[in-house]
């Protein structure tokens, strides 16, 4: 095969997989065989430039940057909707309607989805232009960073028209927008509000790669075009879904307003099992013959109507404000409530996030407060009703000092948060840094949990996590609830973290803003902690994906001398502080992004040769199946259970053999 028909081929190939993955969520090939294809015409593309195509498949993984955003006039102007809060304001509306055309009307019902607005030009079918809705009139072009988005075809299927318009709601589904805020957290990031304003802020990006990393999806909802191949909304429905668009399956076509009204009941209890936030329901006349007779409003279409859900709000008493130190030494205000029922949970705290929000809010022990659960991990207050409010509380005065060690706070011009700048002193501070070092995705340490790291702490026996390797079984039995036998798991377990890889090693190292993807970034440009050590500024943000504040980061944890001896006794008792030539000449990244469970006896390698040969090639190594599992690779006498559980999530069970060709 010619590598014009080979590319051809590919894209066609991975066109239809990515399909399948992210429109009808049904991967048929494995996330390892889809990346394995990817790099293909990615090694391809690059050996044959003339047959470039800006709509590949390749261009998904980002990688251009856009440094302004180009202001574009929308063909059809995009216009808001009118609200409905109530079964009567939408009899009104419908009586309304009702005088202004002829003929049964009926009603498409969709969900309104929360995020933010797009609108997608295609011509011949491919995607030339991705602009925001902005004023309705302009908006801004974002194609590169759209292009990333899984869900938005770049190349559409079927019949579709030859140049015409698709829109739709870009939204960042709940478990994504989680996953990225405890990554955030961890590496002492202030964590997104919500995913609402996540979602619009990233297509803002100017690094198209950092967006195609974010879980965005396109929700599609409308078209548009001087003439369409389609009589109603709801046909055009299903014609988007031919051409490749995700369209959520919850639309229906509803006869009457009484129908119209079910459709809206159901969906106000069962929006939360949707994996993305919705605020209310779009009632749309279904006959685009009526659509167009009804017209526009200076704003809004007259043919639709949106009918807000009432935001599950309570009203609660604020009892108390504490103050939590992190890991980083940043501050939280925390509201302590009056428990209280709300969307099915009782909630006993709600965040207040900084200074500013409180004295935003003007809240104040012992008020009657609104709160609200959104899409936000924890509930946030939305309002203080004042005039429950005795008219002798104080206001609010903000601690000025580290409710923990009393050092005085700081707050860091154009940063929201208070800061207690106490690093080497501060429990909370130094039994969180341990706390990281220890955890699963840093050195992973048997045997040692994060309560024993606050009980060795308080004892004296620990202050940094070096110290953890001086730790003898003597001093840890007298602790608490500790038996000799976990005493000695814990010392070995301890003494076992001398192998993890210097990346690990580096991120559990908790520089502030090294997250395990920069901590691998930088252990494979320095290869040692010595050359990271006496990387620039300068030099340090040349190093791919590595923007100044990180750099900032890396050269303040580096010049403490208190960090620079930790540094220096971590080498003598061996911890890995670089990556070993051996390691060097064996890694991969061919296992990239996939997650293996072993079990069972293996021949050719033992089980521990195994777990490291996967990590070695860039995969991970799960001691449970689970949703994410890639694929289990199975010995003799796997267990049972593993095996049904395997089987039941559909996942993958390899041989030795199998994974051995995997890799070679
Ligand atoms: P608003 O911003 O309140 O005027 O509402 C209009 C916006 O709702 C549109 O610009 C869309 O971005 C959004 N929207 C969300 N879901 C839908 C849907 N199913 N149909 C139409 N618009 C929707
Ligand atoms: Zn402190």
């Amino acid at each position: 095969m010619n590598p014009e028909q080979q590319i051809k081929e590919l894209r066609e190939e991975l066109r239809e997989h990515n399909y399948k993955y992210y429109v009808l969520d049904n991967p048929v090939i494995s996330d390892y065989e889809f990346d394995l294809k990817l790099k293909q015409l990615q090694e391809l593309e690059a050996a044959h430039p003339e047959f470039y195509d800006p709509n590949s498949p390749t261009v998904r993984v980002g990688g251009e940057v856009t440094k302004n955003f180009n202001t574009v006039t929308h063909e059809f102007r995009m216009y808001s909707l009118d609200n409905s809060y109530s079964k009567d304001d939408l009899l009104d509306w419908v009586k309304r309607i009702r005088k202004l055309v002829d003929g049964e009307i009926q009603y498409t019902c969709e969900l309104k989805y929360d995020g933010a607005s797009m609108n997608l030009t295609y011509e011949n079918g491919k995607l030339i232009r991705a602009v925001t809705r902005g004023d309705g009139f302009q908006g801004d072009e974002v194609t590169t960073n759209v292009k990333t988005i899984k869900s938005v075809p770049l190349q559409l299927k079927g019949d579709y028209p030859e140049k015409f318009e698709m829109r739709g709601e870009i939204v960042l589904p709940f478990e994504g927008f989680k996953k990225m805020n405890l990554e955030r957290i961890d590496i002492g990031e202030e964590p997104y509000r919500n995913p609402r304003n996540t979602a619009s802020g990233s297509l803002k990006l100017q690094d198209s790669s950092e967006v195609a990393r974010r879980p965005l999806e396109f929700l599609w909802y409308s078209m548009k075009a001087n003439r369409l191949p389609v009589a109603t909304q709801y046909e055009s429905l299903q014609k988007a879904r031919e051409w490749g668009f995700k369209v959520p399956e919850v639309a229906k076509l509803c006869k009457n307003l009484d129908e119209v009204l079910e459709f809206i009941e159901y969906w106000d209890v069962h929006r939360h099992e949707m994996p993305y936030e919705t605020d209310g329901v779009v009632i749309k006349v279904n006959q685009l013959q009526q659509q167009e007779e009804l017209g526009y409003t200076a704003k809004s279409p007259r043919w639709a109507m949106a009918y807000k859900f009432k935001a599950e709000s309570a009203v609660t008493v604020l009892n108390k404000i504490t103050y939590q130190v992190g890991r980083t030494g940043a501050i939280t205000p925390v509201a302590n409530l009056e428990p209280v029922q709300l969307a099915g949970t009782i909630v006993k705290r709600a965040s207040l996030h900084n200074a500013d929000q409180i004295a935003k809010l003007d809240i104040r022990e012992g008020d009657t407060v609104f709160v609200e659960k959104g899409g936000e991990i924890i509930p946030k207050i939305t309002a203080v009703d004042t005039s429950k409010r005795a008219p002798s509380t104080p206001p609010t005065q903000y601690i000025e000092h580290c409710p923990e060690c009393e050092t005085p706070l700081e707050r860091k011009e154009g940063e929201a948060q208070h800061y207690c700048p106490n690093t080497d002193g501060c429990p909370p501070q130094i039994i969180g840094r341990i706390q990281h070092y220890i955890s699963r995705k840093a050195m992973d340490i048997e045997g040692l949990g994060g309560e024993t790291v606050a009980l060795l702490v308080t004892n004296g026996l620990i202050k940094n996590y070096a110290d953890l390797y001086d730790l003898t079984m003597e001093q840890v039995i007298p602790l608490e609830r500790m038996a000799e036998k976990s005493a000695e798991n814990l010392v070995k377990g301890i003494g076992a973290s001398k192998q993890i890889p210097f990346e690990r090693v580096l991120f559990a190292l908790g520089i502030r803003y090294v997250g395990e993807t920069v901590a691998k970034k930088l252990a494979k440009h320095y290869k040692s902690i010595d050359a990271l050590m006496e990387a620039s500024a300068e030099m340090l943000v040349n190093v791919d994906e590595i923007g100044e504040r990180i750099a900032e980061s890396v050269i303040t944890f580096f010049a403490s001398e208190d960090n620079k001896t930790i540094i220096r006794r971590l080498k003598d008792y061996g911890v890995q502080l670089e990556i070993s030539a051996e390691k060097l000449a064996n890694q991969t990244d061919k296992l990239q992004g996939n997650s293996f469970v072993v079990s069972g006896v293996f021949e050719q390698v033992s089980r521990t040769e195994l777990k490291k040969l996967i990590e070695d090639n860039g995969g991970k190594v799960s001691g449970s199946i689970s949703g994410k599992t890639s694929y289990v690779v199975a010995g003799e006498k796997m267990g049972p259970s593993k095996r049904t559980k395997a089987e039941e999530l559909g996942i993958p069970i390899i041989s030795e053999e199998d994974f051995l060709a995997m890799i070679s």
